[in-house]
């Protein structure tokens, strides 16, 4: 068992990454990784980052969802994009659409009995969560991974896999690095041709 609580608050989120981590750097051209931060991260399913966040979409995310069947009333909350303040490059807006949450409870409106509806085919945002992905002026073939405070969740820690096995009584092969973090964004760059949301 782990001890990993579920957050109910923003306030409660964790305080150990107060500022921005670099967790490495992805070369698209050439594949090559290079870490630049120790971070280690297991997700637990508490679905709190479906609760507590807004959740932006690109406007592939949207296409891809109508594409199941759903009709932009059903997903959006409003129907025109918003400019979101980057967290993660200063002075930076990224245009994105907001995805609608359910009234009172303020969960995404995609969340089931703590389960993602749309799990294969959910937001490049979501998939990537808690990361995000900069794409540095000056060039264009890298991509610097970061983990930021404000969209850290209570299952990303600055120590390595063997310090969070230990440390949480995990399995230490179900527990991802930074080798794995960049390895996973990377395939999902290349599968998704993603847009970045900084
Ligand atoms: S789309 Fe799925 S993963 Fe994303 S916030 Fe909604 S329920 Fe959570």
């Amino acid at each position: 068992m782990n001890n990993f609580k579920v957050i109910t608050k923003i306030e409660e989120l964790p305080k150990d990454i107060i500022e921005n981590v670099e967790i490495g750097i992805i070369n698209l051209r050439t594949g090559d990784l290079k870490v630049i931060n120790e971070i280690s991260f297991r997700c637990h399913s508490t679905t709190a980052c479906c609760r507590l966040h807004t959740i932006p979409l690109t406007e592939n995310d949207v296409l891809r969802i109508e594409k199941h069947g759903y009709e932009l009333f059903q997903f959006l909350k409003e129907t025109s994009p918003v400019l979101i303040l980057s967290k993660i490059k200063k002075g930076h807006y990224t245009k994105a659409y907001i995805l609608k949450k359910k009234p009172f409870s303020n969960e995404c409106v995609f969340l089931e009995n703590n389960k993602c509806k749309i799990h294969e085919f959910k937001p490049i945002a979501c998939k990537l969560y808690p990361f995000s992905i900069r794409r540095d002026e000056g060039d264009e073939d890298k991509v610097t991974v970061i983990v930021h405070p404000e969209s850290v969740c209570t299952s990303v820690k600055k120590c390595s896999i063997k310090q969070y096995a230990e440390k949480f009584n995990e399995d230490i092969n179900e527990v991802m690095g930074s080798k794995q973090i960049l390895e996973f964004i990377y395939d999902l760059i290349k599968e998704n041709e993603v847009q970045t949301i900084d």
